[in-house]
């Protein structure tokens, strides 16, 4: 196992860390993959991983990721606390609503959170969450009386990570990408603001859908070939577990090139070009990466979830981009894009598959 520098925290984290998400036991609506381990299982999976040299454990406050971080907390007890890294998080924007969101972690862990993120910071919550009174100074404040070690931003949103890295109060960012939603990566990449920050990069396997199309090797590379601390993956098996934390291969290899990915993945289905680097900006709100994301999930094998997401206004957006003239969207797409045209064809391929749905009612 190698260890990068997780930002200036002074801490060095497995280039590979654990996501806790399918050791969870229960019923909760999250993406990923779960398994529904017992308490011994989980905690034996995850010491698994600590033989093989993985040091960062990622969880959520109960219940967002179920159990999992009451089954992190068990985990603590049975290795070294101080080479353990656990990394926390809560879905609350205002500051008592996050002091106390802390404060339960605690006792659900029954140890001190080294990394607590603000969770899900989005284009609605974020001036919340960075304004007086926000969660980010409930974390501050945590940090100063000795209750987490470091504080943190995540978010799906590069506007949100990029003001996360000018601010001096946060320590720690969590993004995601891989090597099909790479753009973000991209763009931390150039941006030297990014580099001060300890980076933990999500979503490596786009919810599960991209192994079985690429190695995991593949995937993992992708992510660390970005100056990034460590790509999280969640894991909730043995063999997730010898995939992800598989030797000396890490920076070994060329990582793959974008057209590489797409080539791979043309011998399916035509996926859209779009690397999620959330440079079309639309006046009339439409979040066009995120369209352009589940039309590819729909392909790549989401089709009920993808669909249920994008009938959620695309009609309306579709309307829009027929009246529109401005198509600001387009001034900065890298990859240019025809934008309205494919939300067009999204909308289309929404109607068809609910009108097909009825008739086979
Ligand atoms: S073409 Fe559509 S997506 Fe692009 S700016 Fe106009 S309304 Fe927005
Ligand atoms: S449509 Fe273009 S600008 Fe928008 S996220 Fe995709 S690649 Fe980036």
């Amino acid at each position: 196992m190698k260890y990068r520098k997780l930002g200036a925290t002074g801490l060095w984290v497995s280039e590979v860390s654990f996501g806790t998400i399918p050791v969870l036991k229960g019923n909760v609506p999250v993406l990923p993959q779960y398994y529904n381990l017992e308490n011994h299982q989980a905690v034996a999976l995850m010491r698994y991983a600590w033989d093989k040299g993985c040091n960062l454990y990622d969880t959520a406050i109960v219940p967002e990721y179920g159990d999992a971080e009451l089954k992190l907390g068990m985990f603590a007890k049975t290795v070294d606390r101080k080479r353990l890294i656990i990394s926390d998080k809560a879905r609350f924007f205002d500051g008592d609503e996050m002091y106390g969101a802390v404060e339960q972690s605690i006792e659900n862990l029954g140890e001190m959170p080294d990394i607590y993120f603000v969770h899900q910071v989005d284009l609605d919550n974020v001036d919340q969450v960075f304004g007086k009174f926000g969660a980010l100074d409930a974390l501050v404040e945590l940090k100063r009386e000795g209750k987490i070690k470091f504080t943190g931003i995540a978010s799906h949103y590069y506007e949100v990570l990029l003001r996360g890295a000018k601010d001096e109060r946060v320590d720690v960012l969590q993004g995601s990408g891989n090597i099909l939603e790479r753009g973000m990566l991209d763009r931390m990449a150039a941006e030297p603001v990014f580099q001060s920050k300890g980076l933990m990069v999500n979503k490596v396997y786009a919810a599960g859908l991209l192994p079985g199309r690429f190695t995991e090797q593949e995937l993992i590379l992708g992510v660390l070939s970005y100056p990034v601390s460590t790509a999280l993956l969640g894991i909730g098996t043995k063999e997730e577990a010898d995939k992800a934390f598989f030797h000396d291969c890490h920076g070994a290899r060329e990582p793959m090139s974008w057209e590489q990915v797409l080539e791979r993945l043309e011998q399916e289905f035509s996926p859209i070009a779009c690397d999620r680097c959330q440079r079309c900006i639309c006046p009339r709100g439409t979040e066009i990466h995120t369209l352009f994301r589940q039309k590819n999930y729909y392909h790549l094998g989401k089709d009920y979830w993808a669909l249920r997401k994008l009938d959620l206004g695309i009609q309306e957006s579709a309307a829009h981009c027929r009246k529109c003239t401005e198509l600001t969207c387009m001034y900065h797409c890298p990859r240019d894009l025809w934008i309205p045209k494919l939300i067009q064809e999204i909308a289309e391929l929404v109607e068809n598959h609910y009108q097909g749905e009825n008739t086979e009612r």
